[in-house]
């Protein structure tokens, strides 16, 4: 799987040595185990899905988290994403609308060993306000826009990634705090489920 990253631009070592460590075996559903390392988002139940490897990767160069950083996960999932975050030494919280998933996610984490990922059940649009400010973003569904509840909780010089646009696809959009207001950069064009929430999109 690292190789496979190495090819497609993801240079940061920190981030392809941390990925190295995560088992993601154990953060993907038992009958696809074999499937654990292949570079493609697979089925958690309730309609989700664990993340793509290299989109993993891309949100945590983009970000670039690192020791000691306050770290915010956006849509816990199987917490895959929280761990790698985690390895790469962010303090992190990571919250997630389906209380079924923060299960999920929180055993998956305990059984990797991540004892210090804090698991939230709630609406991830909104941030989660008691822990801010945060020195990275990360947001695992497409969101219409940034959500603003998010920019505000960045500390200055902080970085939210968050794939914007429609359910059909959508553009990986990395925005910087700082004090001339949002600096946004759009990347790569990826696919994720939809935010749901008062700053995403309405539930179906
Ligand atoms: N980071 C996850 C990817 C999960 S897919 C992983 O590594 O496995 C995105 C997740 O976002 C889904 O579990 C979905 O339920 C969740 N989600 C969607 N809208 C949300 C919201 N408003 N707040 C929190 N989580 C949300």
């Amino acid at each position: 799987m690292i190789a496979d990253l190495r090819g497609r631009d993801i240079t940061d070592e920190r981030v392809l040595e941390a990925m190295a460590r995560v088992p993601r075996e154990l953060f993907v559903l038992p009958p696809e185990r074999n499937l654990a390392y292949a570079d493609r988002p697979l089925s958690i139940g309730y309609g989700q899905t664990i993340s793509q490897p290299a989109m993993v990767a891309i949100m945590c160069q983009a970000t670039g988290v690192r020791e000691g950083d306050r770290v915010l996960d956006v849509g816990s999932g199987s917490g895959y994403q929280a761990a790698v975050l985690a390895e790469l030494g962010g303090d992190v919280h990571t919250i997630e609308r389906i209380p079924e998933l923060v299960e999920l996610a929180r055993k998956n984490l305990r059984a990797a060993g991540y004892e210090r990922v804090f698991t939230h059940v709630g609406d991830g649009s909104l941030g989660l306000p008691e822990h801010a400010p945060y020195d990275a973003v990360v947001v695992a569904a497409a969101a219409p826009s940034a959500p603003p509840a998010l920019y505000e909780q960045l500390a200055p010089g902080g970085r939210l990634v968050v794939p914007v646009g429609g359910p059909d696809g959508q553009l990986l959009e990395l925005v910087v705090r700082s004090p001339e207001g949002p600096a946004r950069v759009s990347t790569v064009p990826c696919r994720f489920v939809p935010l749901v929430g008062a700053e995403g999109f309405p539930a179906v």
